[in-house]
């Protein structure tokens, strides 16, 4: 593809799909930061402070914290200089008050997304890969309740984001499964026809 341009993106799919790893790669590609909506309260809940006490409860019990939090801290995140230019969004928005939310923020700023990228895989290999994750990194909400609780919460609240996205004309759905290496190239691949603004 040509020379790197900003970009505002957004990753989606479920739990499991990759994409926080596909978000990494991105994001260093087009010279943007990643924004993981997931590590930022992880972060936050490992130095203790008011926002990760309040964002624990909900995570370990695999359901969403309350939007108003998350839209506070996704807006504050994007008013930081790095991302002036750019960003790529990694597991926000989830509900459709927050893709609202994200329009405003976007909006107020005069620019617009550009796309919006939805991995799509196997269900029952996702719920592998988190299992083998919840080995590796011991994560507290990758047990089996909460990974089926993860799962049945994006089919309800987040999955309905992927029409609203279809409707404005930005999805791009990539074939999630197979090797690491060629998700990204699926990916870049298709991102490279998104007209740059
Ligand atoms: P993730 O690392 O993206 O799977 O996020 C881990 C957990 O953080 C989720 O299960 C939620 O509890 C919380 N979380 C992350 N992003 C959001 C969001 N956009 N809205 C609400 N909760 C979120």
């Amino acid at each position: 593809m040509g020379t790197p341009h900003k970009m505002r993106l957004i990753m989606m799919g479920p739990p499991g799909a990759g994409k926080g790893t596909q978000a990494t790669f991105i994001a260093e590609h087009f010279g943007i930061p990643a924004v993981s909506t997931g590590d930022i309260f992880r972060a936050n809940v490992s130095r203790g402070t008011a926002l990760g006490v309040k964002a624990k409860e909900y995570m370990d019990a695999g359901e969403y914290v309350p939007d108003e939090v998350t839209n506070e801290m996704v807006r504050n995140r994007i008013q930081e200089p790095d991302a002036d230019k750019g960003f790529l969004l990694d597991g926000y928005p989830r509900t459709l008050a927050q893709v609202e939310e994200l329009d405003t923020m976007i909006k107020s700023t005069g620019h617009a997304l550009d796309a919006v990228v939805v991995l799509t895989v196997d269900q029952d290999e996702v719920v592998e890969r988190l299992l083998q994750r919840a080995l590796i990194d011991g994560r507290t909400d990758d047990t089996g309740d909460v990974i089926r609780r993860r799962q049945e919460l994006y089919g309800e609240e987040t999955a309905p984001l992927i029409e609203v996205y279809r409707d404005r004309g930005l999805l791009i759905e990539v074939d999630g499964m197979g090797q690491v290496e060629d998700v990204t190239q699926r990916i870049f691949d298709a991102l490279d026809v998104v007209p740059q603004s």
